[in-house]
């Protein structure tokens, strides 16, 4: 997608605005965010059944965009997939194929090879009705492989599982996008079926990309605080500060350090200077001071006495939630609500407690909320 955008109600509502995104072969990428962001429209401009207001679409060096859906070899499994409720499931999955001419010997072939490859060749005399959820998710992506498509499309295809099966169901897609090496774009509003799945992650909030990247490295380096809020649960924890003589005021909170954050955020504002002076000044006169520190819940440590160094961030427990494999405190900082996980049940409601981290764990955001350091 090369600088794609789409409005609807004649520019009114911007779906997607200015998308640049490039998708190998063969990989799996996952368009996370929350509802309304914009990834459904995406798929559909990719799918062709939306075409865009702006900007181009390409399938390796060909241009596709104003193309139907049917001259781009797509296949798309949506959240309500429709199965004919009078076909068998071999009928079902054979029927893209029979509308293509494929000879009946070539369709069973084919049905079958796929039928074992989801492992339903038990169920392809059942109509859809006599099948659990799971079973007729797997004849609908069935069908969709069944016809070879280059570019695989689901939007939310597991969201009508249940939490175990959905979970199954992952692990299958995974092994099948795997088996096949087709390339797929999957849209999802689960971070955890996006960092499941993934082989690279496009977040997108209010029809803009935010990040891309694998995984593990948008969890270790969100490069906003907007990613930083999204991914992880609980999320990140960020503290509003003000930089103040080589320190971060974070008001009633305290004071904490994190000298290689604070030289790197002086770094980005020389650099400027150096490649324009006028952007140099206007970085340097503006609210730059202001700052966010963000920790994860799992990077704080909390003690009921106060340490006599590091950065200390005070508050008072106001809950404390068994987890099962960990304790998930709640503590009152100011008036803000700091998440912290804890392996042992240590401290008690209303107790007052000091946070504490390393300066390695802490990011440090600028007033635009994007990463500094
Ligand atoms: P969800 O996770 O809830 O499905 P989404 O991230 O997939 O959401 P989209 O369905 O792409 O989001 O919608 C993005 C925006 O575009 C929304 O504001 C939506 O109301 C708007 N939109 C989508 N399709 C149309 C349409 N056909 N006409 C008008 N507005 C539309």
């Amino acid at each position: 997608m090369d600088g794609v955008s789409k409005y609807f109600d004649a520019g009114n509502t911007v779906a997607n605005y200015q998308l640049n995104l490039e998708v190998e072969d063969g990989e799996f990428l996952v368009i996370l965010g929350p509802s309304g962001c914009g990834k459904t429209t995406a798929l559909r401009l990719i799918a062709g059944l939306e075409q865009p207001s702006e900007g181009a679409i390409y399938f390796d060096d060909e241009r596709v965009d104003g193309r139907s859906p049917s001259e781009r070899n797509v296949a798309m499994v949506f959240q309500n997939y429709a199965l004919y409720p009078h076909m068998t499931v071999a009928q079902n999955i054979g029927y893209p194929l029979k509308v293509r001419g494929v000879s009946p010997d070539d369709r069973d072939q084919k049905v079958a090879t796929v039928t074992e490859l989801l492992h339903i060749e038990d169920q392809v005399d059942k109509k859809p009705a006599a099948l659990s959820g799971g079973q007729r998710q797997r004849v609908a992506l069935a069908r969709a492989i069944v016809r070879e498509p280059s570019v695989f499309l689901l939007d939310e295809p597991l969201s009508n599982l249940d939490a175990k099966l959905r979970q199954e169901m992952r692990i299958e897609l995974k092994r099948l996008q795997n088996e096949l090496a087709i390339t797929t774009v999957y849209v999802t509003h689960n971070q955890e079926e996006a960092m499941s799945m993934a082989d690279t992650v496009v977040v997108m909030n209010r029809g803009t990309i935010q990040q891309i990247a694998p995984p593990q490295e948008l969890y270790k380096r969100p490069r906003t605080a907007w990613v930083a809020r999204f991914i992880g649960s609980p999320p990140m924890n960020l503290f509003r500060g003000t930089r103040r003589n080589g320190s971060i005021d974070l008001g009633e909170a305290g004071t904490v350090e994190l000298p290689g954050k604070i030289d790197a955020d002086e770094a980005v504002v020389e650099t400027a200077g150096q490649d324009d002076a006028s952007t140099a000044s206007v970085v340097a006169n503006s609210a730059r001071d202001d700052v966010a520190v963000g920790v994860r819940p799992e990077d704080l440590t909390v003690s009921t006495t106060r340490p006599s160094s590091g950065n200390v961030i005070e508050g008072r427990v106001e809950t404390v939630e068994p987890m099962g494999e960990y304790i998930l405190l709640n503590v009152f900082v100011n008036d803000q609500i700091v998440n912290a996980k804890l392996s042992e049940w240590t401290v008690e409601k209303d107790e007052r407690v000091y946070l504490t981290f390393d300066d390695d764990d802490a990011y440090l955001y600028d007033d635009g909320g994007e990463l500094v350091a």
